[in-house]
């Protein structure tokens, strides 16, 4: 039994700039890197690096990255039987900007990621019998939808990541089990501001009371609100010098999940994943800032 990852695989262009242009702007950055991102691929990996014994089911598209990106993924541990290779379609692209605060800006192109449908998951239904299913929001909703039912069937723990944010339909939050929005992802689900605690407990009792068990609204620098139907605290995260915000909430995710995985409380596997994530702000890029088991174990010593 097994973590399975449904979701994006992206190839990330970032580039490095002391402010974000304005509309109409050209500036020119400091440093330009090709970087294998993506949210699915993003937690996948962040899953298997943190010792989860994971399987990614995603698309790619029939360019010259998509077999590097692919072998990347095993190399880190990750089944990579099902990943499809899409033809006549580009792999999913982010073109990413990073000032100098490590705030970023990002603009997807979903390419071969709009092709996971209904139809293509049910070629790979094997993999949703698991122990915890995790999505995120970068593939078609009818797909996550059609995953987290057939998972969720099988008995499994249906964690949903709800980025980047949109409106979700009662439909699907009825069937996730725990729930990961930062915090314009929480305002907008829940339709509450969230400033502060009490922001953050109000979104997060509009959120079990659409059925899910478990929210976790993840707050940045300040930590996260964890939040057990009637009971909210927030857990303050690492401090650590931000130099690159990129995956934080990506590494937070596949960190949490590795950590249930392996069994722990949830506050643990809570503490576990701010730490994953806190080294990850720490470094430049998404996957390549995505911290090994050893290192966030060292960082909790
Ligand atoms: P997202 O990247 O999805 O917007 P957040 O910014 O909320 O998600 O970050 C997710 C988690 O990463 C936080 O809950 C926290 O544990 C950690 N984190 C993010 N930024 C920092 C930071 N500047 N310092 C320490 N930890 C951070």
């Amino acid at each position: 039994m097994t973590l399975t990852v449904a979701g994006s695989i992206n190839i990330d262009h970032v580039i490095r700039l002391p402010q974000f242009p304005r509309p109409g702007e050209t500036l020119t950055g400091r440093d330009y890197r090709i970087v294998p991102g993506g949210k699915g691929a993003n937690q996948a990996v962040a899953a298997a690096r943190a010792g989860a014994t994971t399987r990614l089911v995603a698309c790619v598209g029939e360019d010259a990255l998509a077999g590097s990106l692919v072998a990347g993924f095993a190399a880190d541990g990750i089944d990579t039987a099902a990943i499809d290779t899409v033809a006549g379609v580009n792999t999913g692209v982010a073109l990413i900007q990073v000032n100098d605060n490590g705030e970023n800006t990002i603009a997807l192109a979903a390419g071969a990621n709009g092709e996971l449908t209904p139809a293509r998951l049910e070629r790979h239904a094997a993999a949703l019998n698991c122990e915890q299913l995790l999505l995120q929001l970068e593939i078609p909703l009818d797909t996550n939808l059609a995953a987290a039912r057939a998972a969720k069937t099988q008995g499994a723990r249906v964690v949903l990541n709800p980025a980047p944010a949109r409106p979700l339909p009662d439909e699907l939050l009825a069937l996730v089990d725990l729930i990961t929005p930062n915090e314009t992802e929480a305002e907008q689900l829940a339709g509450v501001a969230v400033n502060d605690d009490a922001g953050a407990a109000a979104a997060a009792e509009v959120l079990h009371a659409k059925g899910i068990d478990t929210v976790i609204i993840t707050l940045g620098a300040r930590g996260v609100w964890l939040s057990e139907r009637g009971q909210g605290r927030r857990v303050p995260g690492f401090s650590v010098q931000a130099v690159d915000t990129t995956a934080a909430g990506d590494t937070f995710n596949g960190a949490l999940v590795a950590a249930l995985q392996q069994g722990l409380p949830l506050a643990q596997a809570v503490h576990f994943a701010q730490a994953a994530a806190a080294i990850s702000v720490t470094r430049p890029g998404a996957q390549t800032s995505v911290p090994f088991r050893a290192e966030i174990e060292a960082l909790l010593e």
